[in-house]
């Protein structure tokens, strides 16, 4: 007996971390905050997080009709008070012009009229042009913080707001002394420290194909993982072709390009989950070719090719990435 008390006394010092968990729908999707402290406050700490993140989401929102954005987008023309919503404006727009506008932060228009809960056919040609007419980074004039929404175009965050929300939600548990953590805001990740204090998150990254089975993993610390899917919101039309929720700016479309889903990895959360849309748009060679080019940016690219399911990884994670599914595993020219 007196063997088991110290035995507990003694793994406790050495291991005094605690694991609090719990998932909320949140962000419109399902959101779990994973931590491991030792100062007992862990599941207030989770509490506030859940509180963090639904207030950014009724600031970011442009459906919310009590929302500022919805308001700008009704004026036109605006000065933006609110800070956070200037500086996510701001990235936005470095985005799309990094992009090369395949990030558009003024597509509402056209997000609006693929409308998922709604329709169950592609909408006309001639509605997709007007909405197109309406569309466009370009016609978001900002200067300092006067803002002018051009030709009717208007707002809608929707690509990035849940990157730069997990950065607030991170930002707050690291200032309230939590190192170890993980945030999965459906399929959304960021991930602090390590598990239990001991190793490396094991994060899986799904099957396009076949959403409970994983496609690989990757172990990562200090790192957003950020996944853009043809398989996250979609409808089947009459002609049997799947029509999703990323838009190709430049057809009007849903992007066609063979991508099926896009992983990017940075240390920065907002700038993963503008550029997984981006480079879901872009299609596999010229994202691949962004990736490799920029600073801080690894990606995972899943595509059939002739029937066959492949996944392309750049360079910087050849090492870390694990493919799990016998799935024909390339890696990029770089890294050879
Ligand atoms: P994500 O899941 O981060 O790729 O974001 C997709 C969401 O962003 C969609 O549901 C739309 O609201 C919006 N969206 C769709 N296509 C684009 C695009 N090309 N650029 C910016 N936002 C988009
Ligand atoms: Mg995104």
């Amino acid at each position: 007996m007196r063997f088991v008390i110290i035995m507990s006394v003694f793994l406790s010092l050495f291991n005094p971390l605690k694991k609090y968990d719990k998932t909320e729908l949140a962000m419109g999707t399902v959101v779990t905050i994973t931590l491991f402290d030792k100062s007992g406050k862990g599941n207030l700490l989770i509490e506030e997080a859940f509180k963090i993140a639904s207030e950014y989401e009724k600031l970011f929102s442009s459906k919310d009709s009590e929302s500022i954005l919805y308001k700008y987008n009704i004026q036109k023309n605006a000065v933006i008070e609110n800070n956070e919503i200037l500086k996510l404006i701001n990235d936005s727009l470095y985005y799309a012009q990094l992009t090369e506008g395949t990030f558009d932060p003024a597509l509402k228009a056209l997000i609006s009229i693929w409308d998922f809960e709604k329709i169950k056919e592609p909408p006309s040609n001639e509605l997709i042009k007007y909405a197109q007419s309406r569309s466009g980074y370009k016609n978001i004039k900002l200067s300092d913080n006067k803002l002018y929404l051009a030709n009717e175009a208007s707002i809608d965050l929707g690509a990035i707001a849940k990157g730069r929300i997990i950065e607030k939600m991170a930002e707050f548990l690291t200032e309230s002394g939590i190192t170890n953590f993980m945030i999965n805001a459906g399929g959304d990740i960021a991930v602090s420290g390590l598990y239990n204090g001991k190793r490396k998150w094991n994060i899986a990254i799904a099957d396009p194909y076949n959403r409970s089975r994983t496609a690989g993993f990757i172990r990562m610390t200090d790192k957003s993982i950020v996944t853009s899917g043809d398989y996250e919101r979609y409808f089947t039309a009459s002609d049997n072709r799947r029509y999703h929720h990323i838009i190709d700016p430049f057809t009007g479309y849903p992007a066609d390009n063979g991508l099926n889903s896009v992983t990017v990895i940075s240390s920065d959360s907002t700038k993963a989950d503008a550029l997984s849309t981006a480079f879901f748009v872009m299609g596999l060679e010229r994202a691949l070719e962004a990736a490799e080019k920029l600073d801080d940016v690894e990606a995972v690219f899943i595509y059939k090719k002739e029937q066959k399911t492949q996944i392309t990884v750049t360079s910087g994670i050849k090492t870390v990435f694990h493919e799990n599914l016998g799935f024909e595993f390339i890696l990029s020219p770089d890294s050879f």
